[in-house]
């Protein structure tokens, strides 16, 4: 019945027009947990498509930038209604394209809301600062400036969340923007934007281009009309992307991986504890940047903890994310299976003991998706790799310490820095986790995710390049300074001289 069904051809939104790929080559999008549902074609685009969409956001700029900030503010609060009344049907269709369950990609939408709404309040602060000048009759400020077109790669896990965090803080701030989604989740991309223009988008303020990395991101990264990027992706990739924008003196945000710990101290509520193990490792079936990936256990409670965990494992229900009572949905594609499966051979030769999972499911109700069963390994050491390497999907390390110093060495010796979360009622050693953990997000008795759209999201060391996306520190990236000296002397008055 299904193939019967009219193929849904998608196409980019280039200066306001919906167009093909000029070399009308196109990919398909697929359900990750039944090969067989088509979601719809969407363009391959190449340089060319890149360039149109780039000359269409620079026109666009001219008058974007002039609009006063509260009107483009007005428009993200629409966009942000609309999203609202169309949470539900946005949801299924992330569910079908991506694969984590209705209520996490309901979340996911929501996080697009709550972010069109703080971003929207944004058209009103936009804050600079006033100071007093060192010359009489001298008025001094700094007032943030657009920075122009921006360009952004966005991942598949939050594929409307994560172009949300880029896309609103660029536009209420006066940027026009090329979007190139990513290519496992096209259309949330696409819902997105089709949403900004039913609000009252003008034309070329957002273009989207979609496509693979190669074809369709290293141009847009490379374009010298572009002024910033912003990526978010695996380190692999952001390594290139930085390096390339560097070359363009280009202002570039990377948010990449992370090998998230948390930590479980003899004090702690061992069944919260267990409770955000379970989300913070199989949430999202463990494709987070920020997923609980090692859990440190105080050696006093490890053995309790690992029984009452790896028994709520077994439980899981795993399957189509659409259907009631599923709890951890597919992969989202063949690769990260694969990704998955090798890892569990890289922990096995190194001598860590896996106590569930460990495989791709085969049996008739996975057997059209990309199931991997949610996997557990104890006596892992901090130095192995599956202690260290982003593995991005339901892979779980355990390791034991004795005391909070080495708990806290653990945590911090690997090369992320991303989220930590500690377990304890002690609040002296809670507040010293907070400040030793050597990371962008630290959670106290939550597991590693759960960021808020109005705090900083990012991370140190080789998890990104400083920037922040969330809060302020978005509005700091795509807003350039310009200081302001406005003599009212009638002199020529000279600074550091007169
Ligand atoms: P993931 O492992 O989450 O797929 P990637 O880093 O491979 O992470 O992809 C993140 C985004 O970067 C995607 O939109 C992808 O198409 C894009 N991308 C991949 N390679 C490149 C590249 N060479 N230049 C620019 N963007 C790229």
């Amino acid at each position: 019945m299904r193939a019967k069904q009219a193929e849904k051809r998608y196409k980019n939104l280039i200066g306001g027009k919906w167009l093909a790929a000029h070399s009308r080559k196109t990919f398909e999008n697929r359900n990750p947990a039944d090969r067989d549902d088509l979601l719809g074609t969407f363009p391959s685009s190449g340089k060319a498509d890149v360039a149109a969409a780039v000359a269409a956001a620079k026109d666009a700029f001219a008058t974007w930038r002039l609009v006063p900030a509260p009107r483009r503010a007005e428009i993200l609060y629409r966009a942000g209604e609309l999203l609202a009344q169309r949470k539900e049907v946005y949801a299924r269709e992330m569910t079908r394209e991506m694969g984590k369950v209705l209520e996490e990609t309901c979340g996911d939408v929501q996080e697009a809301i709550d972010t069109a709404f703080y971003m929207a309040g944004e058209g009103r602060r936009l804050f600079g600062q006033t100071t007093p000048s060192e010359l009489p009759n001298k008025f001094a400020m700094s007032v943030r400036m657009p920075v122009g077109v921006c360009g952004m790669i966005a991942p598949w896990n939050f594929p409307m969340a994560i172009p949300s965090w880029k896309l609103f803080p660029a536009l209420v701030a006066g940027n026009t923007c090329v979007i190139k989604p990513a290519e496992d989740t096209p259309l949330s991309t696409h819902n997105l934007v089709q949403t900004l223009m039913d609000a009252g988008l003008p034309p070329g303020v957002v273009n989207v281009v979609h496509g693979f990395g190669p074809d369709a991101g290293a141009p847009l990264v490379e374009h010298p009309d572009v002024r910033a990027i912003s990526f978010t992706g695996s380190s692999e990739v952001g390594r290139i992307v930085g390096q390339v924008a560097a070359a363009h003196f280009k202002p570039c945000s990377l948010e990449m991986g992370g090998k998230n710990a948390m930590i479980v101290m003899d004090d702690a509520n061992l069944d919260l504890a267990v409770e955000g193990a379970l989300w913070g490792a199989f949430g999202t079936t463990g494709q987070r940047c920020t997923a609980t990936s090692r859990i440190l256990l105080h050696k006093k409670i490890a053995r309790v903890f690992t029984e009452q965990l790896v028994a709520r494992t077994k439980n899981l229900r795993i399957g189509n994310g659409l259907e009631k009572g599923i709890q951890m949905g597919p992969q989202v594609n063949q690769q990260q299976i694969e990704t998955s499966a090798r890892y569990v051979k890289i922990a096995l030769a190194e001598g860590a003991k896996l106590l569930v999972g460990g495989k791709p499911l085969r049996g008739a109700a996975h057997a059209k998706g990309f199931f991997f069963a949610p996997t557990i390994f104890s006596e892992v050491e901090p130095t192995m790799r599956i202690a260290q390497e982003e593995v991005f999907g339901p892979v779980l390390s355990l390791l034991q310490f004795g005391t909070f110093e080495q708990a806290i060495e653990i945590a911090n010796g690997i090369e992320y820095g991303l989220s930590t979360s500690i377990y304890t009622r002690d609040v002296n050693r809670a507040y010293a986790a907070v400040r030793d953990l050597e990371a962008g997000i630290t959670y106290v008795n939550a597991p590693t995710i759960g960021a808020e759209v109005h705090l900083p999201f990012g991370g140190v060391k080789q998890t990104g390049n400083g920037h922040r996306e969330g809060g302020t520190g978005a509005i700091d990236f795509y807003t350039t300074w310009k200081s302001v000296y406005v003599d009212y002397s009638d002199r020529l008055q000279r600074a550091q001289i007169d």
